[in-house]
């Protein structure tokens, strides 16, 4: 029996911080229970965004494609481990960092450009830098934006509190 499952059995679970599950995943917990490694859900995925993590379980990866929300991996999963009951795929939102072009007064709308939810918006700041915000109710977590930055600004998020954009006051 492996580690990870061994350690679940004995109540010694650690949750995988900054990990981040294929979508409709049931929590930590239950999915290292159920999940049994196959890959069928990063086999079935044909955006390519699916790894296998460096323990075997699969994981998100957005800097090659985005999540289309198709669900043929959740209908691959056969465990549960993926659950076609789940109402929401996810609490993933992108979050943008400081080392951002458009924060540093280089000319960069791409993220924006490239959001189907229009879920980022640029607010004007002194000479000539504008901070790209993310609508945290409107983001869906798809990774749309994470592979077309230039300045590999963006990763994604797992969990975190929703601001809307009248908490972002934008
Ligand atoms: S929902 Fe579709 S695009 Fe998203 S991870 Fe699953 S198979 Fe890939
Ligand atoms: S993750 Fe998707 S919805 Fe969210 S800001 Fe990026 S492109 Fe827009
Ligand atoms: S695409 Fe990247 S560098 Fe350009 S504005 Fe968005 S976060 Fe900044």
């Amino acid at each position: 029996m492996e580690l990870e499952r061994r350690n679940f059995l004995r109540g010694r679970f650690k949750p995988s911080p900054g990990v981040i599950r294929p979508p409709y995943a049931v929590v930590e917990r239950e999915f290292f229970s159920l999940c049994k490694k196959c890959s069928d859900c990063a086999s079935s995925c044909e955006e390519k965004v699916i790894k296998l993590d460096e323990t075997g379980y699969p994981e998100m990866s957005f800097g090659l494609g985005e999540c289309t929300f198709c669900r043929d991996c959740t209908k691959a999963c056969e465990t549960g481990a993926l659950d076609e009951e789940n109402a929401r795929p996810w609490n993933v939102k992108a979050e943008i960092g400081d080392n951002c072009l458009s924060v540093n007064a280089v000319f960069c709308r791409t993220c924006g450009d490239n959001c189907d939810e229009e879920a980022i918006v640029f607010k004007l700041m002194l000479k000539g830098r504008s901070k790209p915000i993310v609508d945290d109710e409107l983001c869906t977590g798809c990774g749309a934006c994470v592979m077309v930055c230039p300045n590999k600004s963006i990763k994604m998020t797992d969990g975190q509190k929703v601001k809307g954009r009248e908490d972002l006051n934008v």
